[in-house]
């Protein structure tokens, strides 16, 4: 799972939205792809219709993957059960709660994929 923060967002204005979008696929290649390779980066990049001419914007995320994180957490949770010889085997996960956190978090995202239907099922098939 991903956790990502938006870090900048910019429009592409032409006069097509082709024309729009290819400028955008290119500020990408050249500001993101050719400098780090989108590592941890992420974009997304939606049409906007609303001003009559091509324009789409774009928004770049810096991501990265929470397992980590989340692991290191509750190592640090286990030893500190350990520590203090708790008989019950409790972990400190209890007041951490990142666990029920994070369930909700893959829920929400079953959630999402689920209500995709039509779309998730073309994509799976490319
Ligand atoms: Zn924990």
């Amino acid at each position: 799972m991903l956790i990502a923060e938006k870090i900048i967002s910019k429009q592409f204005k032409a006069k097509t939205m082709k024309q729009a979008y290819l400028e955008c696929c290119k500020w990408i290649s050249t500001n993101i792809i050719a400098k780090n390779n989108s590592k941890n980066i992420s974009y997304s990049i939606k049409k906007n219709e609303s001003s009559g001419i091509g324009c789409v914007e774009l928004e770049v995320y810096v991501f990265a993957d929470e397992k980590e994180v989340f692991e290191h957490n509750c190592e640090i949770c286990k030893e500190f059960a350990g520590a203090f010889f708790n008989k019950e085997n409790k972990y400190r996960c209890e007041v951490c709660k990142t666990p029920p956190y994070r369930k909700r978090l893959e829920t929400k995202l079953e959630t999402l994929k689920n209500g995709m239907g039509d779309f998730m099922k073309g994509l799976k098939k490319l």
